[in-house]
């Protein structure tokens, strides 16, 4: 489906001159209700907002409660507030070491590169960063110098692993991507360079062979992407990820839970079997963080928990991904344990509850 007479749907420069921010554009693809209207009134000068016409195109016209349409199109909701929000929960800001190097874990680092997406995900567990007009994380500005993050990259030999993020470092130009993983693989103690990116979900065409080709001459390079909805797994998105694969790339996927989006056995069933089919290996199920403007998405743990027991054992292991949540303590696993022990000793538990006492929990 195309709306623009120029635009060329295969282009992904193209896709994204053409992306919609207005309410006038959307209306070509949707049938617009009074609150999402209203809502992208309220988020003038608040919260930015875009689709491309390929994220546009997977949209119902009819349903507002499209898993798609919740994901991309402002709500009322954004503007509530809710107990204990914040704009940064996972603790970014907090172990921020220079304009874009953030070191929470001993071995690895996030490197923002960008506040920049090609659309804005209304669930943006960094929608301060990216999304707020008025927020950012970056300590200065995304145009300030990038010495400084190579330094103190370079100079901490602890750093064995990076991860480009933002933002979606996708958003940059290949050649500009290549000056910045070149630099990384300059330094010798920086083993795997990892890159964050939801464009094989919202806008695939720009996995080109060009970009893959680039990435390949830097191994090991993995790329982690985030498919929410089985309606996302579509041919051009699994071809984006096939060439990904076939250039070396393994891609893996990580979830977040989204009430009235994901949040039911069936639908994450059918999302985790479509990813093993475009052979994505499913990595995290992220418990939605209370970020502000996104606390609407959270679901309950028992609500995750539920969905973990009813995956555990009825599919393929490494189809299961690992139920966490993001703190400013580092990630915490939810799932429940299936190892107990009581007065009489210990016993395990599987998946379809049935249980076996063990005499020695180190001799099982
Ligand atoms: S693409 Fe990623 S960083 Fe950008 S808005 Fe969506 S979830 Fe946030």
């Amino acid at each position: 489906m195309q709306k623009a007479h120029d635009l060329v749907w295969t282009d992904w420069r193209s896709q994204l001159k053409h992306r919609i921010s207005t309410v006038e554009d959307l209306r070509q693809w949707i049938n617009v209700t009074p609150d999402e209207e209203q809502a992208i009134q309220d988020s003038e000068g608040k919260y930015r907002w875009s689709i491309t016409p390929y994220y546009a195109a997977l949209m119902d016209k009819d349903d507002p409660m499209c898993p798609i349409r919740q994901q991309s199109v402002p709500s009322v909701q954004e503007f509530i507030s809710f107990t204990g929000s914040d704009n940064d929960p996972v603790g970014d800001t907090v172990y921020r070491k220079t304009n874009r190097v953030v070191h929470k874990y001993p071995d690895r680092v996030i490197f923002l590169i960008t506040e920049v997406c090609a659309v804005y995900c209304r669930h943006c567990t960094r929608k301060y960063h990216t999304t707020d007009l008025s927020g950012t994380y970056f300590e200065s500005n995304e145009a300030a110098s990038w010495e400084q993050d190579f330094e103190y990259i370079a100079s901490h030999p602890e750093i064995r692993d990076v991860l480009l993020t933002g933002g979606d470092p996708l958003t940059y130009s290949d050649e500009k991507l290549e000056l910045i993983i070149s630099r990384l693989r300059k330094i010798p103690h920086v083993e795997i360079i990892r890159i964050g990116s939801r464009y094989p979900v919202l806008l695939p065409q720009r996995i080109t062979p060009e970009f893959c080709a680039m990435l390949e001459k830097y191994h090991p390079i993995w790329l982690n992407t985030h498919f929410n909805h089985p309606k996302e797994i579509t041919p051009e998105a699994a071809a984006a990820c096939d060439r990904l694969l076939r250039h070396g790339i393994p891609v893996q996927n990580q979830t977040v839970l989204l009430k009235g989006l994901n949040d039911d056995l069936e639908t994450m069933k059918s999302l985790l079997k479509g990813l093993l089919k475009i052979r994505v290996r499913p990595y995290y199920l992220y418990h939605c963080d209370n970020v502000t403007g996104v606390s609407h998405f959270v679901t309950s743990i028992e609500k995750g928990r539920e969905i973990m027991r009813g995956l555990l054992g009825h599919m393929t292991g490494f189809a299961v991904p690992q139920y966490i949540v993001t703190t400013k303590l580092g990630k915490i696993p939810l799932w429940e344990e299936q190892f107990h022990q009581d007065d009489q000793g210990y016993w395990l538990e599987n998946y379809n509850h049935d249980t076996m006492r063990v005499d020695d929990p180190n001799l099982i």
